[in-house]
């Protein structure tokens, strides 16, 4: 019988849909599964205190894709560029993320998944890409999700240097927000040509993993059965060894 490791990932409910849906774009999970995981999908919760008895049946977190993180956790008024929030998921991911920190579950965090952990950890974002830094690079692809529109540069000793084996990296984009500020404990570890931050792990011994791109819709590994990307293959040995 197979017993892969158990990891929880984030996903969404659109109030304003009918009928109201789950909605998570399976990559994420074949790209998991691809890599030995067995994903459990976790939604915006009700009651986000329930985040703590979802992690201790698990051994590891995956935070996924979606909605802008709502600009009051950083002190903020709303940018009018601001996107869809969901403020009920924004709670329940926070609550996740501080419950993996006390657990020392490894975190692997893609696109609002980096944003998100950068707010909880207390640092700010930028609101809107285009309209708060006008020379920037356009890093909301508007081409198939797995094209790649920019490089990054990544730092020498990171996890992400470690799995890649290289210190640059031709990525996709599909953001129009990034960090700002980064928040306690986090370290800056991929950054793209323009300045915005695309990578960050924990300085400390925390196994977080944090990029602004799309890993699963890059790699081969995005097709069932495929070998893993080496995001998702990193993730899955730190989650084996935790
Ligand atoms: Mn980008």
């Amino acid at each position: 019988m197979y017993t892969g490791p158990v990891v929880a990932v984030t996903a969404s409910i659109r109030e304003e849909e009918r009928p109201r849906r789950v909605r998570l774009n399976a990559a994420y999970l074949t790209a998991l599964e691809n890599a030995g995981l067995v994903p459990l999908v976790v939604p915006p919760l009700a009651d986000p205190h329930a985040a703590d008895r979802i992690l201790a049946g698990v051994d590891g977190l995956v935070l996924t894709g979606g909605e802008d993180v709502a600009p009051d956790y950083f002190g903020e008024e709303r940018h009018p560029a601001l996107g869809t929030v969901n403020k009920l998921r924004d709670a329940t991911e926070i609550a996740l993320i501080s419950a993996a920190r006390r657990l020392r579950l490894p975190v692997l965090a893609i696109c609002r998944g980096i944003q998100v952990l950068n707010v909880e950890c207390g640092g700010s974002l930028i609101q809107d890409i285009a309209a708060q830094r006008p020379g920037a690079l356009a890093h909301n692809g508007e081409g198939p999700r797995h094209e790649t529109v920019h490089s990054v540069t990544i730092e020498q000793d990171s996890i992400l240097a470690l799995a890649t084996g290289a210190t640059r990296l031709d990525v996709n984009s599909l953001h129009h927000q990034a960090i700002d500020r980064p928040g306690d404990g986090l370290r800056v570890t991929a950054t793209a040509p323009d300045g915005i931050i695309e990578g960050v792990e924990s300085s400390d011994d925390w196994w977080v993993l944090a990029v602004q791109w799309h890993p699963e819709e890059m790699d081969a590994g995005a097709q069932p059965g495929a070998e893993p990307g080496p995001l998702f293959k990193a993730f899955a040995e730190a989650v084996r060894s935790s």
